[in-house]
């Protein structure tokens, strides 16, 4: 790569920094996207929530995820804590509040896949498919240097590059982490039974196991457990492993077959203690890491990208700089509501599960109660789930930037 300038460096290619890129190369802001190929194979799925479907939609993106996409028309909470306080299952059915579905759950190579395509066919954004190896941050401008050779120099940079983020560092942005005692495993997963386009999430001592609908008879699992307990379990046949699930999902998808590719996450919680800060604005788990419970993370990292774009674009009306305080301080101001309130939530609803202290195990039975008996209730934190009210950018609306 030679040295290249552009308004915006957006640094590394999953989901949240290929977004960023293409709203932003999308409205002819001139973008530079620095992502290493090797990073891009996993088999993990993401459950998006109908708003960033709908951001995916007036990206141009959305057509190429469609048929890999399974709709999530209902979802089921289950106690399965055998514990003395019993909750009664909780049904979530996304007619209720005037929706076809919550949402859609989609592998992320299909997703990344579909980005990638589309990043591809914007003229104002130049892929670089390289390494940020040192980010050096000046008064005016912001140097990526790259490891193949070559540097970008930019206004503004997007920190896109993950937990271990080399832009946040470069602007000395601390992370407050909790480690939780809890790993969670990852399997797709063939079965007999029809999923009905219903998730099922069975609350159990170690943590939740999830089983989300994907395309025909098909499913994926997120299985939280003690991480004592991970080992072993990682290690079983996978006809051992298809009947250690099927007991746990007491068969509600019948017969079980694990699918090639296995996943395994120790949980973890990781905010950083700004969102923005000299020229580098973070997105994605650069800026927040959640625990794989309640399908919070990426769509917080595609309401961070929403948002980058749509304040680039105001700053840039106004006629000031992109990478000036103005931008970080606003960016911190709108997405911090968000990105704590769901935080705090995941946080709430995993220590009730692990608690022994009875208060608590209490009040999540209670509020899985009335969750499930007073619909105004029930409908509003459905509608808070798919579309918070501390954050509703305007590609999650379907409106063009
Ligand atoms: C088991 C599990 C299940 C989940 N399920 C859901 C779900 O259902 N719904 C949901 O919303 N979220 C879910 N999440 C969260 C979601 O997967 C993450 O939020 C999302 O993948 C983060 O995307 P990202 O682009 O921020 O980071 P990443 O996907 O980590 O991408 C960062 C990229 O930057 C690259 N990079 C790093 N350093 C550099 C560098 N120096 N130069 C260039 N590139 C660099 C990396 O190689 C990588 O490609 C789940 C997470 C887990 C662990």
């Amino acid at each position: 790569m030679e040295n290249l300038s552009s308004e915006i460096v957006v640094v590394g290619g999953g989901p949240a920094g290929l977004t960023t890129a293409i709203a932003l190369a999308g409205v002819g802001i001139e973008t530079a996207l620095v992502a290493s190929s090797s990073s891009r194979a996993e088999n993990r799925t993401t459950a998006l929530l109908a708003g960033s479907v709908k951001a995916l939609e007036t990206l141009g993106v959305w057509n190429n995820c469609r048929q890999h996409a399974a709709p999530l028309r209902m979802m089921r909470i289950i106690d399965d804590m055998g514990r003395l306080l019993r909750a009664p299952e909780v049904r979530f059915d996304a007619r209720e509040i005037g929706l076809d579905a919550f949402g859609h759950n989609i592998e992320n190579q299909y997703l990344c896949a579909a980005l990638e395509a589309r990043a591809r066919m914007l003229p104002s954004l130049a892929l670089i498919e390289d390494e940020a190896d040192e980010v050096l941050i000046g008064d005016d401008k912001v140097t990526v240097n790259a490891r193949g050779g070559g540097s970008i120099v930019a206004r503004l940079a997007v920190a896109a590059d993950g937990r271990q983020s080399l832009c946040r560092a470069a602007a000395s942005i601390a992370c407050d982490v909790r480690r939780y005692r809890q790993t969670a495993l990852t399997f797709n997963l063939g079965h007999c039974r029809a999923h009905h386009d219903s998730a099922t999430e069975f609350h159990t001592q170690p943590g939740p196991f999830t089983l989300v609908p994907l395309v025909g008879l098909r499913s994926s699992l997120v299985f939280v457990v003690d991480p004592a307990e991970a080992p072993r379990l990682m290690t079983l046949s996978d006809e051992d492993m298809a009947g250690e699930i099927e007991r746990r999902s007491h068969s509600i998808l019948g017969k079980i077959n694990v699918e090639p590719g296995r996943g395994i996450f120790p949980l973890v919680a990781e905010t950083a203690r700004t969102f923005g800060a000299r020229r580098v604005v973070l997105v994605g788990e650069a800026a927040h890491v959640l625990p794989p419970i309640g399908a919070q993370g990426l769509n917080l990292g595609l309401r961070d990208a929403a948002t980058i774009a749509e304040l680039v674009v105001a700053i840039r009306r106004q006629g000031s700089d992109v990478g000036s305080p103005e931008l970080t301080d606003r960016y911190e101001h709108m997405r911090r509501a968000d990105v704590m309130s769901r935080s705090i939530a995941v946080d709430l609803l995993n220590r009730s599960l692990l608690s022994d202290f009875l208060p608590l195990q209490a009040a999540r039975g209670l509020g899985l109660f009335l969750m499930g008996r007073i619909g105004p209730l029930r409908r509003a934190a459905m509608r808070e789930g798919v579309a918070p009210a501390a954050s509703q950018p305007r590609l999650m609306r379907g409106e063009a930037l």
